[in-house]
């Protein structure tokens, strides 16, 4: 039996329980259908269907608001450590769990699961990393003056709201969901629609380590159902969301009457740039890396290369030669390199960037064809002969393209990395020392990797700027969100109070 059909073999287990009763939704332990009529989720490699989901609509929202309201106060007033040991017993159980959930993400998202593998090790992960932290996250600060014994402290937020999207979603959902229960808040999810197999093992998972009923809650359905309901809801004290740029304008707009507090997470063009001096062998498998992994669905993608002139025309042609033998496949063949697209939506959404990167003038040099028409699968590609004004190197295509620009100085790669509405991530490749300092200082990026690809480290910051996002998560920063710091001023003396009307 070769691995893709012990995968298959297995993944039809998995997905047998779904089979009937489709995806419900979870509140407060218990499952529900949506009170919208339920929706259906199909797989991009052969479009079949994966089974119904319910449509939670602005009424599920409401019942599952109110039960992460009602359950706040137990789960902020559960001693840090038994928090703590809740949410390592989480992070077993998804390791225990962690085939079932790489061969559902692969199925439900076209994820490899050369990629997805991991993904859920790194879920299981992030709730091992802020579990570590859930004893010291109330601690504040001791600020003395004169007259008074000033100290700080940190509370839960309360319940909060999160969005994810499609791509990795196992991953992002655990890396938002993680410190919002470490940190003592309840939580309602709402998973993207393209995407919810997951986050119903997650839910699932999490209850049965002994996760309170109503801490975590899971309502499907439409971002402009559900999720705006979700940001509308007067007891949602926050909103972390991850997704399109667009999407998070709308999340901002539909959190103010209620004065949301909304950490954003959002899209990128980022840059990776290259030159001459860099170790042009490992910059080159980065750079592949950085924009053909995960099926180039990341929002951290190099999905701009600005190559240096003097090595342009070697740098493309050993990149186009490797691009060219790029596998792409079946998603649960562990040889498979790229496999198909989320939806039909978006994979019309890539391929039409095609006929613009011709029309624009670039020349496509690898790829730019469909593959089959089973599933939504496309051949790596890379637009070559590009400028930074053309669409192709402005919009995020969320694929796996790229458009490679040559500059000639390093103030016109910095101009260029910087002439982009995103500011998400950049990769730089140098060896002069000096030039890195000055670069990364002036680069518009909320993360910068020298001589790096993206090595994501817990404990340090991830966001964007720009129309890339506003807000941290990572080590402290996530609490940061999640948590209301509290000052309180006791008097050390009887400083004078001023006596009005005495
Ligand atoms: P999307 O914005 O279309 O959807 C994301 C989520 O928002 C989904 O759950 C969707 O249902 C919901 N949503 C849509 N409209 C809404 C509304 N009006 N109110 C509330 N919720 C709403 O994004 P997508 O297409 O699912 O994901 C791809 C995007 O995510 C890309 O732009 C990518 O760069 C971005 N992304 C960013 C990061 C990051 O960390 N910066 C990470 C992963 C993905």
């Amino acid at each position: 039996m070769t691995a893709l059909t012990d995968n298959l073999e297995k993944l039809d287990g998995y997905l047998a329980r779904f089979r009937g009763t489709g995806i419900k939704n979870r509140i407060g332990g218990k499952d529900s259908d949506g009170a919208g009529p339920a929706f259906s989720t199909h797989s991009p490699v052969d479009k079949s269907l994966i089974c119904t989901v319910a449509r939670g609509t602005e009424k599920d929202i409401d019942a599952a608001a109110c039960v992460a309201h009602d359950a706040f106060a137990d789960w902020r007033d559960m001693p840090a450590t038994e928090r703590k040991k809740i949410l390592i017993s989480v992070a077993d159980a998804i390791e225990t769990r962690a085939e079932e959930i790489a061969l559902c993400e692969c199925w439900d998202t076209g994820q490899t699961i050369r990629f997805m593998s991991k993904a859920a090790l790194r879920g299981a992960e992030n709730f091992r990393y802020f579990a570590d932290q859930v004893v010291q996250a109330r601690d504040g600060q001791l600020l003395r003056s004169p007259t008074l014994m000033n100290v700080t402290t940190r509370v839960p937020i309360g319940p909060v709201g999160v969005i994810t999207p499609w791509n990795t979603p196992f991953m992002l959902s655990t890396w938002k969901i993680a410190p919002a229960l470490a940190a003592g808040c309840t939580v309602v999810h709402k998973p993207a629609e393209a995407s919810p197999l997951t986050a119903r093992l997650l839910v699932e998972i999490a209850e049965e380590a002994g996760l309170p009923p109503g801490v975590l809650n899971t309502v499907n359905g439409l971002g402009e159902d559900a999720g705006k309901a979700l940001c509308e809801h007067p007891k949602i004290r926050a909103i972390s969301f991850v997704g399109e740029s667009r999407t998070g304008s709308l999340i901002t707009k539909q959190g103010a009457d209620t004065l949301k507090r909304n950490h954003l997470e959002l899209g990128g063009k980022n840059p990776v740039i290259v030159f001459d001096d860099a170790d042009l062998d490992r910059a080159l498998d980065a750079v592949i890396f950085m924009i053909f992994s995960i099926n180039g669905e990341r929002c951290t993608s190099s999905s701009r290369l600005l190559i240096q002139d003097t090595i342009k025309d070697d740098f493309e042609a050993k990149l186009i030669e490797r691009v060219n033998k790029i596998k792409v496949g079946h998603p649960l063949d562990p040889a498979t390199e790229i496999g198909p697209l989320v939806t039909e939506e978006h994979f019309n959404k890539v391929t039409s960037y095609f006929d613009i990167a011709r029309e624009a003038g670039a020349t496509v040099a690898a790829g730019g064809q469909t593959v089959g028409d089973q599933g939504y699968f496309v051949r790596p590609t890379v637009f070559t002969n590009a400028t930074n004004d053309m669409r192709i190197a402005r919009e995020e295509i969320f694929g796996p393209v790229l458009t490679s620009i040559p500059f000639t100085s390093e103030d016109e790669a910095l101009a260029m990395a910087n002439d982009t509405q995103y500011g998400l991530t950049g990769y730089l490749w140098t060896n002069d020392l000096t030039r890195a300092l000055r670069f990364t200082d002036r680069l518009e990026a909320g993360m910068i990797w020298v001589n790096s690809e993206n090595v994501r480290h817990l404990p340090t910051p991830f966001g964007g700027v720009k129309a890339s996002g506003i807000g941290r998560d990572g080590g402290d920063w996530s609490f940061e969100f999640y948590m209301e710091q509290k000052h309180i001023g006791f008097a050390t003396g009887d400083h004078k109070v001023m006596r009005l009307g005495a």
